[in-house]
């Protein structure tokens, strides 16, 4: 994780932090000094060079926009500007009609790969996962054809808090509140790719670098959020990450 201050790095103990110094992803950091979780203002716990992302991954979500499951992975990117941390405000731009949720698992890549053609070595190349909210402008993402503005509103790509270096998004629970009422709960078994196909078919057409993120989708329950609601999105063992939405220009 890492949040505000001197731009640091820790790791979660409990209700504290510990601080560290050095190298932490060869694993040479030690723990410095320590922090309450309650203090800290959150940053993105990893700096991506790319947020890539998947469209349709399961059958109720394609289903409820009345569209067909695709026959491969779709991919799209959020710009780098739409990443932002737990509890970030975000800004719903009046003039940008619907503004939805999209809670989703999303997978850290930890190694530099091309070409991935066995489950065993897109298990391999995941350094862990961390939970993601896809907001998408509904209405512009229809009169554009495409998501690059949709999904790509600065802030729209709220991910955290924190990284759990597991290899295994397999099983889990994923569900999205607003307000406190549940809006959306699909367990990850329920993608029409699962993570590791997601990762064969994306390095066939890109390198993926250690700190990518790869959103894997949302299940069905999407659905639009008004200024002032709190969206919150918790992955099974892996955290809940959560973002008041503001109208703003
Ligand atoms: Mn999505």
């Amino acid at each position: 994780m890492r949040f505000q201050g001197r731009d640091w790095s820790a790791v979660i103990e409990g209700e504290r932090l510990g601080l560290l110094d050095g190298d932490w992803w060869s694993k040479r950091a030690t723990v410095v000094a320590q922090a309450a979780v309650k203090d800290v203002t959150w940053l993105p716990p990893i700096l991506p060079r790319t947020i890539l992302c998947v469209g349709r991954n399961y059958r109720g979500h394609a289903a409820e926009l009345g569209n067909d499951v695709p026959a491969e992975p779709l991919f799209f990117l959020k710009q780098w500007g739409a990443l932002t941390a737990h509890e970030a405000v975000v800004t719903a731009p009046s003039w940008a009609g619907r503004i939805d949720y999209e809670g989703e698992l999303v997978l850290v890549i930890g190694k530099t790969v091309r070409n991935v053609t066995s489950s065993r070595e897109a298990v391999d190349a995941v350094m862990g996962l961390t939970v993601g909210n896809d907001i998408t402008a509904r209405q512009l993402q229809s009169r554009d054809g495409q998501w690059t503005r949709s999904k790509g509103f600065d802030g729209f790509a709220p991910v955290g808090p924190w990284v759990v270096l597991d290899q295994h998004p397999e099983g889990r629970q994923v569900t999205t509140t607003v307000n406190g009422l549940v809006r959306q709960d699909a367990s990850t078994d329920a993608m029409i790719f699962p993570c590791d196909r997601l990762i064969m078919e994306a390095s066939r057409f890109m390198t993926l670098y250690p700190g990518d993120l790869i959103f894997t989708g949302t299940p069905a329950g999407v659905g639009p959020v008004e200024s002032g609601d709190t969206v919150e999105v918790t992955v099974q063992g892996v955290g809940k990450l959560s973002n008041l939405i503001k109208n703003g220009d």
